[in-house]
């Protein structure tokens, strides 16, 4: 079943540099999550050697949630909650998923100007769980074979 996600505003459409300081402080935190979908698109074009898994535990089982790296941690497979800033968030504080069609929605919904430094969650646990699925298992599956380290 395909799950119906809030569709973000583009503002990368809208040629928005999207750099503010409210944004990226999210960014600076932890990093933002996509679907496995998503994911997969961005593996494809090149990015998976900057994302990392973590491990999402769930009464008695975990799965992996594959998505950009805190900064230090690429390739990693994490069983620890950490908390950083993007691999993916450059030196002057802009995205390089920005306007490639490839962030992920978790980013693309923290859209700080349109609600007034609300983000919206509500879509989070249905997100999250995405991965708790056969294709959110498989994306990972063959990440962590992919990229994956030790
Ligand atoms: S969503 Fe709005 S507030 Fe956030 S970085 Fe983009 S332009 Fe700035
Ligand atoms: S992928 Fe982009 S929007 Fe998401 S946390 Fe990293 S720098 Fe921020």
């Amino acid at each position: 079943m395909t799950a119906a996600y809030p569709e973000p505003i583009d503002l990368a459409a809208a040629g928005v540099e999207c750099d503010c300081s409210k944004c990226v402080a999210m960014c600076r935190n932890v990093p933002c999550r996509g679907t496995p979908d998503e994911i997969q698109q961005a593996i494809d074009a090149g990015y998976g050697s900057q994302m990392y898994a973590r491990k999402w535990v769930d009464l008695d089982e975990y799965y992996l949630i594959v998505g950009p790296a805190i900064f230090g941690n690429q390739r990693a497979v994490a069983s620890y909650v950490v908390e950083g800033t993007c691999a993916l968030l450059t030196d002057d504080e802009k995205c390089l998923l920005h306007g490639t069609g490839f962030k992920p929605l978790e980013g693309r919904m923290a859209t700080g100007c349109d609600k007034e430094g609300d983000v919206q969650v509500g879509y989070l646990n249905e997100l999250i769980e995405s991965w708790n699925t056969p294709e959110g298992r498989a994306v990972a599956a063959e990440w962590v074979d992919r990229f994956g380290r030790p």
